[in-house]
């Protein structure tokens, strides 16, 4: 083996930066803990900021739709920062995220180890004693003396102590489509919305569409996808088909936001590979990466010549890393089903709730509603902490979009709100255990914690 070259030790070792990893770290802090957090690129937030997903889709839980003190830390920060809307504050600047968590990690002396990746686990019996990790200092360990959290969205971790994992579809095994998002500046942003009013108006669809004096809100987003529903801009991604100047695959599904901040900066949804069946395989990720640029440039070029406002655009930013809605998930004590989601289950050990649709793209099931059961007074399910404690060994928590839930469920958990709050959860956790294991959830409100009620 290596040499290895380094060793550190901390109560809490966080595997991840992204959305779920920078609260878990920030909550372990918070409840007393000495945290590191692992990361492979040189930022926090993720696909949050790194892989430029932004607005924050709804939990639709109306008093506290964050589900986490964290999350309305965030906000509040970034609404002081012109980075965050003043209506829902949902939509956001990437960027200015990673900023802020970073600001945040620090305030509370969360220790950073970016460009350094998890390669492997240490194991004794049933107990992880040690994560390996690569950087250019060489090959070193990190130890937790409490517990470590796999945040790394694909269960990294859980893979590499060679624990079982869940994958895809239960049937087909075939992960959600992954996309690679990108940002477009030096757009003419009311000229478009102008256009875009305008094409709304035609094609009969609704809103402000046809008063053009009307000032645009501060923030909007619209969207091209295949099939019969009606889309304002579809004639146009038609016609560019048609005359060679995009293929097809590039209309199947279009979507952008605008971004507080940034004047002349829209956000892009997209383009979506819907026929990568397994995204947690290398090869495919650096597949998804070139021909998302291809793509991007074919939008580019389209952009220019088709849309109005758009005649001084550049591709202002790609994301650093390919855009996963579910790639690997942990076997926990409790597999998080569909049934529960759509039964609005409540759990005695719920650390988070939310009543956001299951949301699989490709499929009839993207945003289906989820099922209204009238005697429910509270509409909305919860996740249990139990679906992030790791089976098969004794102090490894996970947290966010890996967690365990069966396929479907995770498309609705997967949302960045609900995966603040998991993490948020697990960093409290893992600061407040014991090596007997968990202590209850009692004591964690007595000692602060606030978790779903
Ligand atoms: C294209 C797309 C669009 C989306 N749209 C929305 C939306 O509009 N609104 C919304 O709320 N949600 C949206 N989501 C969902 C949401 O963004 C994610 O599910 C959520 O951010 C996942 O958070 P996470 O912390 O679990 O994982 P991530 O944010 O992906 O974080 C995982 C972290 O682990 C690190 N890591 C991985 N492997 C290693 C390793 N071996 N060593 C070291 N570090 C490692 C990664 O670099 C990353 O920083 C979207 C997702 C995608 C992909």
């Amino acid at each position: 083996m290596a040499e290895i070259k380094y060793e550190y030790t901390y109560d809490v070792v966080v595997l991840g930066a992204g959305t779920a990893g920078a609260a878990a770290a920030i909550a372990a802090a918070d409840f007393g803990a000495k945290v590191l957090v692992v990361e492979q690129f040189g930022s926090a937030g993720g696909s949050g900021s790194l892989g430029l997903v932004t607005p924050l889709m709804s939990t639709g839980i109306k008093d506290r739709p964050q589900c986490s003190y964290i999350g309305n830390e965030i906000i509040e920060r970034l609404y002081q920062l012109d980075a965050s809307d003043g209506n829902k504050r949902a939509y956001f600047d990437p960027m200015m995220l990673s900023i802020v968590l970073e600001e945040m990690l620090h305030e509370r002396g969360v220790t950073m180890l970016y460009h350094t990746m998890v390669t492997g686990v240490e194991l004794e019996g049933g107990h992880i004693t040690g994560i390996r990790v690569c950087n250019i200092s060489g090959n070193g360990i990190v130890h937790a003396t409490k517990r470590y959290i796999d945040a790394t969205g694909d269960a990294v971790v859980c893979d590499f102590a060679g624990l079982p994992t869940l994958h895809g579809d239960e049937e087909t095994h075939k992960n959600q489509p992954c996309s690679l998002r990108y940002m477009i500046g030096g757009v003419d942003v009311d000229a478009f919305w102008h256009y875009l009013a305008e094409m709304r108006s035609q094609a009969g669809l609704s809103s402000t569409s046809g008063d053009q004096t009307a000032p645009r809100p501060e923030n909007f987003s619209d969207a091209v996808t295949s099939g019969e529903r009606k889309r304002a801009l579809k004639p146009v991604f038609l016609k560019a088909v048609e005359a060679g100047d995009l293929e097809e695959e590039d209309a199947i599904y279009w979507q952008f936001f605008t971004v507080p901040g940034r004047r002349d900066v829209l956000a892009f949804n997209c383009p979506e590979f819907f026929d990568i069946d397994d995204i947690t395989n290398a090869e495919k990720q650096s597949f998804v990466q070139v021909q998302g640029k291809l793509r991007i440039l074919r939008h580019l070029r389209f952009y220019r010549k088709y849309l109005p406002g758009f005649e001084h655009a550049y591709i202002a930013q790609i994301s650093a890393m390919v855009g996963i809605r579910e790639g690997r998930r942990a076997i926990t004590e409790y597999i998080f089903t569909t049934e529960d989601a759509f039964a609005w289950r409540k759990f005695d050990d719920a650390v988070s709730q939310s009543n956001y649709p299951v949301d699989v793209h490709g499929r009839s099931l993207r945003n289906h509603a989820l099922s209204r059961d009238e005697n429910e007074p509270r509409k909305y399910y919860e996740i249990p902490f139990r679906s992030l404690i790791v089976k098969g060994v004794d102090n490894l928590l996970v947290a966010g979009r890996n967690l365990g839930a069966e396929f479907v469920a995770q498309s609705s958990v997967r949302i960045i709100p609900t995966c603040r709050s998991l993490g948020e959860a697990a960093g409290i956790a893992a600061a407040l255990s014991t090596n007997d294991g968990w202590i209850v959830r009692a004591e964690m409100e007595k000692k602060g914690a606030e978790f779903a009620k």
